[in-house]
């Protein structure tokens, strides 16, 4: 422990899974516990915004949450740029300086990589990131028709729901311009179907892409673009022309990870039931694993509130905290107001288990509320 004696605890990434467990840790202990979250970013932005942005359902200014609303005994903000994590000391070197942890929780997250796929940058559009989401709402707005082309580059990739919600709010916002006559969408992944871990969703997937004439391409990999022919090459050679391809990039572990040593075949490894990591005291949260789970928000939330138990048990002397069970929560939107749900189980060693909730306005409700309730715990809002 520090001179304080009190615990400190230094998160990396103020995302779903690093917000999710300092709410946790402020909860539980008040200004008992040293929390330092630190994120190079001074907002957050919800998956799920960066659509509701692209297709004008609301503004990049509404779908910011500033890191400085966060008020919450123990837990101090730090923007900064982490540059290195040593594992071995607990020590973090950023550019605010260094920190010094009893417990390092690392939720950094995914990084995208648009480069890995030539073409992408000049001849598309990606909108997997803040800024590529924001800047699709005006191409959207300026798009006069054509072929649209919704491609993903490899797996794994977040939320794996998103292309297709993305297709789906595409088609009727195609449909609300008068310009879905004029217009193919096409969906490509190199998945079998929409949504592997969930048969009944991915049902309900196709069967909604069928009844709006929206053609899915399944098994394929957008291996890159020619954008002076505007085609995008596929990896099995394949072409398909487009008129506006919007594209997921290929996933990768932030830089400082793969420079610290910490990625194992590009992810970090960690105990599927407790998130930790080979070293003692420091844990891997969400996105930036490779524990088996979806790389999604609701599973990050999950991890998260596992280690903060931990933490917490460990603190209060009270033995082992319960292992991490593989549950997640995904809301998926299929268009016409209506969202659907998908409550996924991946027990380890065993096929993910599920429960499919039909698109409905009362889930889009649930899913408004899901919203609301973490920014009320994570900032207070
Ligand atoms: C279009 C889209 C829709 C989505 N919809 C949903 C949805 O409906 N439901 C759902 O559950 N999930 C959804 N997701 C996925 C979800 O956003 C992510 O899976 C989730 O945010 C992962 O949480 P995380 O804590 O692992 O990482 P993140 O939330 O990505 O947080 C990582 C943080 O680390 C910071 N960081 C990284 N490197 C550094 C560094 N070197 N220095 C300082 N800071 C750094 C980043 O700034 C970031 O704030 C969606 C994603 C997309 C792209």
């Amino acid at each position: 422990m520090g001179a304080t004696d009190r615990l400190r605890v230094v998160v990396l990434g103020a995302g779903f899974g690093g917000l999710e467990l300092v709410a946790r840790l402020s909860a539980a202990f008040g200004d008992e516990v040293d929390v330092a979250l630190i994120d190079r970013s001074d907002h957050f932005v919800f998956g799920f915004s960066k659509l509701d942005v692209m297709f004008g359902r609301q503004t990049a200014a509404q779908a910011r949450h500033r890191y400085a609303a966060i008020v919450k005994p123990g837990v101090r903000f730090v923007q900064a740029e982490i540059d290195r994590i040593d594992p071995d000391a607990r020590r973090v070197s950023t550019s605010a300086g260094d920190f010094d942890a009893d417990v390092l929780v690392i939720a950094l997250g995914a990084r995208m990589d648009p480069a890995a796929t030539p073409g992408l940058t000049e001849g598309g559009h990606e909108f997997y990131t803040n800024d590529g989401a924001f800047a699709v709402r005006d191409v959207l707005a300026a798009f006069t028709g054509g072929h649209v082309v919704v491609g993903v580059a490899s797996t794994p990739f977040k939320c794996p729901p998103a292309p297709s919600e993305t297709v789906l709010l595409l088609h009727d916002f195609l449909t609300e311009r008068g310009l879905r006559e004029q217009s193919q969408i096409t969906l490509v992944m190199p998945l079998p179907t929409p949504v592997p871990p969930a048969p009944t969703a991915s049902q309900a997937l196709l069967a909604a892409f069928s009844a709006r004439g929206i053609t899915f391409r399944a098994h394929g990999a957008v291996r890159r673009l020619d954008p002076d022919r505007q085609v995008a090459i596929l990896d099995d050679g394949d072409e398909l022309a487009y008129d506006l391809f919007l594209g997921v990039p290929v996933h990768r572990a932030p830089q400082v990870v793969v420079s610290s040593g910490l990625a194992v075949d590009g992810w970090i490894p960690v105990d599927p039931g407790t998130l930790q990591t080979q070293w003692p005291g420091v844990y891997a949260v969400g996105d930036v694993t490779s524990v088996g789970t979806p790389k999604a928000g609701a599973f990050a939330e999950g991890q998260a509130a596992v280690v903060a138990d931990a933490i917490i048990a460990s603190v209060r002397g009270q033995g082992d905290a319960a292992a991490y069970g593989g549950r997640g929560i995904c809301y998926v939107e299929f268009g016409h107001d209506a969202v659907a749900g998908i409550d996924v189980t991946f027990g380890a060693g065993q096929p993910p288990t599920g429960v499919f909730d039909a698109p409905s306005p009362e889930v889009a409700a649930r899913k408004a509320e899901f919203g609301r309730d973490r920014l009320r715990r994570w900032f207070g809002a």
